[in-house]
């Protein structure tokens, strides 16, 4: 299975802020659009220029306090971000997350972000791989 693959059995839309929307504006994107992280853009290239997740948000809560909701998104999201490309397999990604203790991946290609995969993409094409695999065995021990 590839990034690719994966992608078209999204129908989800890339949701992304940018660096100068407050941390509270990321916050209700999250809520709204019931997700853990926000891609962040520049304004006007629209290039990849960081990402903001609930981990970010509760780490400045602890540091920064009841100021935090009217900080900038750039004050403390990930500016470094890993990314994947389409012909990625799932073993390449849960490999990146895992190493990188991360849960989301922007998927870039051709020089632009077209998607993003989280772990939760991961664990249910794995779920519905091992229950596959499963099927097979079954019936190949049946005969
Ligand atoms: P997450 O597990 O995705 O909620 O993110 C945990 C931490 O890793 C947060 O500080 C995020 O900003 C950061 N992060 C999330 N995804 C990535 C990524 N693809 N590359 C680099 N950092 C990331």
């Amino acid at each position: 299975m590839r990034v690719t693959n994966i992608l078209k059995a999204k129908v989800d839309r890339l949701v992304t802020t940018r660096p100068d929307a407050t941390l509270g504006e990321a916050a209700e994107i999250m809520r709204r659009e019931g997700i853990g992280a926000v891609i962040v853009t520049e304004a006007e290239s629209e290039q990849l220029a960081g990402i903001i997740s609930e981990r970010d948000i509760a780490r400045g809560l602890a540091v920064h306090g009841d100021k935090l909701a009217d900080m900038k998104v750039a004050e403390v999201m990930t500016p470094s971000v890993v990314t994947c490309g389409p012909d990625d397999t799932l073993e390449e990604i849960m490999q990146m997350m895992t190493s990188g203790r991360f849960r989301h991946l922007p998927v870039i290609r051709d020089g632009g972000l077209v998607g993003v995969i989280s772990i939760g993409d991961v664990v249910k094409i794995r779920l519905e791989e091992l229950e596959a695999e499963t099927h097979m065995l079954q019936d190949y021990i049946r005969g």
